[in-house]
């Protein structure tokens, strides 16, 4: 049953971090960049999906990615972090949520993003089902202050969402 605080917005963060690994397949928001370093992981290491993924699972009070997508499970091995994405929306739309938009800034030092910002940015808008406008994506270096930004990159994502009437709720 639903309630009118249910049609409430929520926010949801996320975060993660990986390191960059020289010869690793450089994955991020689902694109394959031209890259002599990329994250490590247990999946495809895609730093930006992982983030995405946890901040829509903490907007719907659902378990987090970890606890989810365990990287002890042979089945996530390499695989495309977009399922994380789909799989969150799908649970997401079970319990009457529906994400309107999301924004996430991307620290490194390399690779550079400019080059792959807008095909990043379309990505994300067609995995999240969102107009372009909805979503969006900073890349920032850490301007030698970070320690050790050019050995690793790290995501913030932040996302709202919004109650949708379910199947079977009163109006
Ligand atoms: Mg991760």
């Amino acid at each position: 049953m639903s309630s009118p605080m249910d049609m409430l917005p929520r926010v949801g963060l996320g975060w993660d971090r990986h390191a960059l690994v020289a010869g690793e397949t450089c994955t991020l928001a689902g694109v394959v960049l031209d890259s002599p370093v990329g994250p490590s992981g247990h999946s495809d290491a895609d730093v930006i999906l992982h983030a995405l993924t946890d901040a829509l699972l903490g907007a719907g009070g659902l378990d987090d990615l970890g606890t989810l997508f365990p990287d002890t499970d042979p089945q996530w091995k390499s695989a495309s972090s977009d399922r994380f994405v789909t799989a969150a929306l799908t649970l997401l739309a079970e319990v009457g949520l529906r994400v309107i938009s999301a924004d996430m800034v991307v620290i490194c030092d390399r690779p550079k993003l400019a080059p792959h910002r807008a095909t990043m940015r379309a990505n994300l808008a067609k995995l999240l089902e969102l107009p372009i406008d909805r979503v969006n994506l900073k890349g920032k270096t850490a301007e030698g202050g970070g320690g050790d930004a050019a050995q690793a990159i790290e995501v913030q994502a932040i996302v709202m969402l919004k109650g949708v009437p379910r199947a079977g709720d009163c109006s």
